[in-house]
């Protein structure tokens, strides 16, 4: 498959079709049993893309960062004239009347979105086997899962099915699809992307981000989802960030990438490892092995808190998705169901008959979290937690440049294997949610394969100096094979 940097290259020089290569995703999509999407965009794509063939050799065209790049977008993500479902029922037919700013942002850079893929409903688990819209299949094995949530944009990357892929991260939904599909998938610091127009689950853990096969792709991709935005308050504006200038001097060719990590200082917390499968880990020290071939030079360390990190994260992610879901109603759009009565009967069955089983119990115990009496011993305990952890990444990266462990657990498991007990499910996201809780940024990178199912090692970084994580998972990427 060819990567976004070669498709902007190959349509400004005539050599690629973005007619024709719109076509061929659309056929592989069409011929696909993973069922990546919940709703295709055809019909405006291919119009676009005649439009890109038409008028390349434009300047206001040539100077577009995405030019005729097929571009996926989750489905938790709006999108202007396009249904937006958050694969739950209660939104089922929600067609919204306007792009989030990330989506704009892809436009004005000449990106065509293929349509919104499949996730689990309202980004609530890790094996996309919670969607309305049925599971997505892992690319290398159809019988697994493409972990989660934003599993339809990892398993269409890697399939073939988009060049890029927009995710959504609260506790993992980025890097855990990526780690088990076998691509790259970038949580971005708090605060560095907007998120004006993404349907809410946990505010203060959530960042929009990119999903790619390669890293100059997603550093590609990292620059258009990073423009500044008045509609989200909570993003920090920082202009010229050194993320967007690093991967720019970086794409133009200069810089000596392998001494670029020369000297640059790992830290791997022993907490991350233990646990995980042996495969996972041996590839994990491998990787490490690698950078330090590279330059770069590793120690271990210790993250007494961890243990607490998946308690912590599941109060505070349901106790803020509870209050974030109380606007779905079916009043006003969504799903409306039975003959209308007084109030109270019919807005509860509406979101009985609306939201699935997950959702549900996720709305009951973040509620119970917050109500008076419990509010201290399980939201108020978790928040205090959340300091002492982000305390933890914040003290270890004062020492050490970046942190190494592996993404997840183990390799992705069965469809089916978990999704009956919900713990066994929260439990494989151990690694991640404690990084969405310290706001730090992170991301997974592919680092061996087990019986062909990828594994991947995550990478967490300082704020806002997601350059560095891009550098050194670049120089791994060319290093590795
Ligand atoms: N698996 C985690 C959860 O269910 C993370 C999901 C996410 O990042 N959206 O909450």
């Amino acid at each position: 498959m060819v990567t976004a940097l070669e498709v902007v290259e190959g349509i400004k020089s005539g050599n690629i079709s973005c007619e024709e290569l719109l076509l061929q995703i659309y056929e592989r999509i069409e011929r696909s049993e993973l069922n990546c999407f919940i709703t295709l965009n055809k019909e405006t794509a291919v119009r676009e893309a005649r439009e890109v063939d038409k008028r390349r050799e434009e300047e206001e065209y040539r100077r577009k960062k995405l030019l005729g790049v097929p571009v996926a977008v989750k489905d938790s993500i709006s999108t202007k004239g396009i249904q937006t479902t958050c694969a739950s029922k209660i939104l089922t037919g929600y067609v919204p009347p306007f792009d989030a700013t990330v989506v704009a942002a892809l436009k004005k850079e000449g990106a065509i979105i293929v349509g919104k893929t499949n996730m689990d409903e309202f980004c609530m688990g890790s094996s996309t086997e919670t969607s309305y819209y049925g599971p997505t299949k892992n690319p290398h094995d159809l019988t697994r899962v493409p972990g989660g949530s934003s599993g339809g944009s990892a398993a269409a990357v890697a399939a073939g099915e988009t060049i890029l892929a927009l995710g959504s991260d609260t506790g993992g939904s980025i890097r855990c699809p990526a780690s088990f599909c076998g691509i790259v998938g970038l949580k971005p610091t708090y605060g560095f992307v907007s998120r004006y127009g993404l349907i809410a689950y946990a505010n203060s853990l959530e960042q929009i981000g990119p999903m790619a096969s390669t890293v100059t792709d997603t550093a590609l991709l990292l620059e258009i989802l990073s423009a500044k935005d008045d509609g989200d308050s909570t993003q920090l504006k920082i202009q010229n960030n050194a993320a967007t200038n690093y991967c720019f001097s970086w794409l133009n060719g200069t810089g000596n990438e392998r001494a670029a990590i020369k000297g640059m200082t790992i830290g791997v917390p022993k907490e991350f490892i233990e646990g995980c499968s042996p495969e996972v880990e041996r590839s994990v020290w491998d990787a490490l092995h690698n950078y330090e071939d590279l330059g770069a030079t590793y120690g271990e360390i210790s993250m007494r808190n961890l243990k607490y990190a998946l308690a912590s994260y599941y109060i505070i992610a349901m106790s803020e998705a509870s209050s974030n879901l109380a606007r779905f109603d079916g009043l006003r759009y969504g799903l409306r169901t039975g003959k209308d009565e007084d109030w109270h009967t019919t807005f509860s069955r509406i979101r009985s008959e609306g939201f699935g089983e997950e959702v549900k119990r996720r709305i009951i115990l973040g509620t119970y979290a917050l109500s008076a009496g419990y509010y201290g011993k399980y939201y108020l305990k978790a928040l205090k937690v959340r300091t002492l952890i982000k305390n933890e990444f914040e003290e270890a990266l004062k020492t050490y440049d970046l942190l190494a462990m592996p993404t997840m657990p183990f390799v992705a498991f069965k469809l089916g294997e978990r999704i009956k007990d919900p713990l066994s499910l929260y439990l494989a996201d151990v690694n991640t949610v404690s990084v969405n809780l310290a706001g730090v940024p992170s991301l997974s990178i592919p680092c061996g394969v087990s019986h062909g199912l990828p594994i991947g090692l995550q990478l967490v970084g300082k704020h806002f100096e997601e350059d560095e994580l891009l550098r050194a998972a670049f120089v791994y990427e060319q290093n590795s094979s």
